[in-house]
Parts: C-alpha cells; structure tokens; sequence
C-alpha cells in the first residue's frame, strides 16, 4: 500500500541508457536532456535558439552530461502529467564490471539503444546479459532509423533470435532510411509525422491507408504480448474485442516491469526522431521507485537482513555510488536515496567505513545548472558537498540508527586486460 507521503514516487523515473559503443547513447541522452531542458527552461536553453545551435554549443564546451546522474522533468505528451526523470549514466564499456554493478543497482529501468542498421550486435547482448542479470526492466531504442541499411524488422527478430526476449512493437516506422519521416504510436494508433529537419514540428494525425497491413500485423503481436501477462486484456482477445489504450498501457507496463515483454521503440536521436515518444514511453513503462524490490541490507553482527521500501518518512538508507572531483566545490558525493530523507547540514552513518561523517550541502544536477536543495527523499539521486569519507559503494544511514549495511550483488571482478 502507498501511504500519502510516498505518492510523489509514481511520478519519479531513475533510468539509465544502456548500450555498446557507436549505438548513439551520447546522442540520445543529449536529445533526452535537450528536450527535457527545452520545456521546463532549465539552465539557460532558450526556446527561440535553433535546437542544433544549443546542442553543438554544448558540445563544444563540453558540459553535457559529465554528472553521474541528471535529473530531468518531462511532461508525458497524451496525459500532460509531469515526471522528474533521474538519468543515471552508465558505462559504456562492458570490462568495467564494478562500475556496471553501481549503476545497475542505482537505476530502476533501462533504455536499450540498438543501432538499426546493424540489429542486435555481440557488444550490445553483453550490455542485454547484464541487464538481465541485475533484473533491470528495460524498452528497447532502434536508433538510426535514417541510415542506410536501417531495418526495424531486424532489431525486432535479432530481439528474439539473439536475446530470446519476446519483443512488444509499441511503434512502427513511416518509411526507414532516407524516407524516415515519422513514427506510428502502435499502442494509441495515432501518426506523428516530422514536418521539419530539428524533429521539433510534429503533426499528430490518423494511420495513413498505406500502413494499415503492417500496422494491424504488427498491433495483433503486440496484443497477443500483452494478453499474456494481463487477464483483461486476455479476455479481450479471447473475445476478439480491442483493448482500451489505458489496458493497453497497464499490460504492457506489467509486462515489462516483470521483464516478460520488452516494448521496443524506433527513431533517429541525430535527426531528432522519436526521442519525445522515448521519454513518453519511459515514463509509460519503466517502473517507478515504488514498484521495484526494496533494496535489502544486513544488520551489523547479525544474519538478520531488513528491508528498506521506497519512503520518505523511513529510516534513511542510501548508497554512495560514484565520487567526483568538481572545480568549484571540491568533492560530489553521488548518492541514491533508498529510503528516509537525507538533510543538508545533518551527520550520517557511514556503515562500510564505520564512522560518522557531515553532509554539508546537498544538489541535484540538471543538464546545465545545479540546484543547491535542503533534503533529498527516498527514490532520489543527487550529490552532496562535505562528505569527507564516503567512497563509492559505501552505505550511508542514519547516526545514531542500527548499524546496517546495504546488500551487494554479487558479481566477479572487473576483467584487467593486459
Ligand atoms: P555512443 O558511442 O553510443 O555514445 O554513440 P554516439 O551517440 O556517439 O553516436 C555514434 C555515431 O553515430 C556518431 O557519429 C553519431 O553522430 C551517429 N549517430 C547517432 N545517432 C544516429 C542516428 O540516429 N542516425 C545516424 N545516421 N547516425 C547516428
């Protein structure tokens, strides 16, 4: 049961982007915090400049995404609700099995980016096989729909082939290659046509005619998915009746959440495709802090385990999970908050070094700014100033609370190539 104070968390993602390297990962977090930053005005985006003018600036200075987590809003595009999406960067380069594990124990979901023109490569099942391992619920991105050779039928059976994951088309795309020009929402039946280069016109309208064969093709592999982990829509099907779009939405979101279905998504994050309809799927079916397993942890000098839920007003637990030397500040602690509420000038327990330690000030990062806050809750990911100890992996609680520490997964030790 939610209890009032914890209802914030429906409207929380924590998610990293996962893939192998040349998938277009830092192109798709870019357009991802671009396009978060365009409609909240974050920092300094400006809605007047061109979009490919505010990217390449950034680029050029560099300060894109350089935090271990970002903290984005986005408002979903059918519901108008708004969500904070936390973005948890996740190393690209699969030897690194350590810094895997931390951001794998951070994150909540996954965005899988696949490179279209090549379907599922060796480099990207090993990122699969991770997410599998760790029970990462995940949707799966089949970028570069504008290159030559881009084939959604083949990510969707190389899905199948190479993973064995049952994939769920939630989109079809409206041509592939050079004739990309838009994408067909499978799940609300609706064509979103791109009427300029930047992605940032979209004209919504009906399926056109042409699609209709491939779209009813495609949607009745997406129902049969999604009758299998839902009796409401099972019983629909059985009927030969359509499901609502919020059944649909809920079963898929089931599915995916118990990592029986794998939603998959197409577009261009270069040409500015798909990336709006990403982060509506995000928040449509990655899990909130709320509905994954709370994390556990081991009371000191006994085998007893406690759990710790996803709330505000519990015990605090977090986990310090990447350290960073910043210019102006000094230290950033990365922390994940798992349970209770973590207070600017408060002292806390560092459980893995057995000493007591001071936050000083505490921020959240977004795309290009920082926002200095007074508390972080449970189910957010921010950084602290002043933590003089806390090294990556450490489990922080509360002083003077019962001394424990947060579970590890168990996983081997990073590959040393010589
Ligand atoms: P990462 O290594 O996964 O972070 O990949 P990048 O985002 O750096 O992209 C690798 C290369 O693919 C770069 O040259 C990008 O410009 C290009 N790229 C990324 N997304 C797309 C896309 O949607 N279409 C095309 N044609 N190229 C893309």
């Amino acid at each position: 049961m939610t209890t009032k104070s914890q209802t914030y968390l429906h409207h929380f993602r924590n998610i990293g982007i996962a893939a192998h390297i040349d998938a277009g990962k830092t192109t798709t977090t870019e357009r991802i915090l671009y396009y978060t930053g365009r409609t909240h005005n974050i920092g300094e985006v400006h809605d007047g400049a061109a979009t490919m003018d505010w990217m390449e600036q950034e680029r050029e200075r560099g300060i894109t995404i350089t935090a271990a987590a970002t903290t984005a809003k986005w408002k979903h595009s059918a519901t108008g609700e708004e969500y904070t999406v936390n973005i948890i960067d996740t190393p690209g380069h699969v030897d690194f099995t350590i810094e895997v594990e931390r951001s794998m124990r951070v994150l909540d979901g996954a965005v899988a980016v696949f490179d279209s023109s090549q379907g599922v490569e060796p480099q990207s099942e090993t990122v699969w096989r991770q997410a599998d391992r760790y029970g990462v619920p995940r949707i799966a991105f089949s970028n570069k729909m504008d290159k030559t050779g881009a084939s959604f039928e083949l990510v969707l059976s190389d899905i199948k082939e190479r993973l064995g994951a049952i994939p769920a088309p939630i989109q079809y795309p409206m041509g592939q290659e050079s004739e990309f020009k838009g994408i067909i929402d499978l799940v609300r039946q609706r064509a979103h046509t791109y009427t300029n280069d930047l992605g940032t016109d979209i004209t919504e309208s009906d399926i056109p005619e042409q699609y209709m064969d491939k779209v009813r093709e495609m949607r009745a592999q997406l129902i049969e998915a999604a009758a299998e982990v839902d009796e409401d829509v099972m019983m629909k099907f059985l009927e030969g009746e359509e499901p609502t779009v919020e059944e649909m939405v809920k079963a898929i979101r089931k599915g995916t959440i118990e990592k029986r279905i794998f939603p998959v998504l197409c577009g261009s994050a270069l040409k500015n495709k798909g990336v709006q309809l990403l982060l509506d799927a995000v928040v449509d079916y990655l899990p909130s802090p709320l509905e994954v397993p709370a994390i556990k942890g081991k009371l000191e000098d006994s085998e007893e385990t406690v759990e710790f839920p996803a709330d505000p007003d519990g015990k605090l637990a977090a986990l310090a999970f990447k350290i960073m030397a910043d210019p102006y500040v000094g230290r950033l602690t990365f922390v994940r908050i798992y349970s209770g509420t973590m207070q600017s000038g408060s002292y806390v327990y560092n459980a893995t070094k057995e000493k007591r330690d001071r936050v000083g000030r505490l921020l959240r990062m977004h795309a290009n700014s920082r926002e200095e806050v007074t508390e972080l809750r449970a189910g957010e990911l921010g950084a602290v100033i002043g933590l003089k100890d806390a090294g990556t992996g450490n489990t922080l609680i509360g002083d003077g609370d019962d001394r424990v520490l947060l579970e590890s997964i168990d996983v081997p030790e990073p590959v040393i190539k010589l």
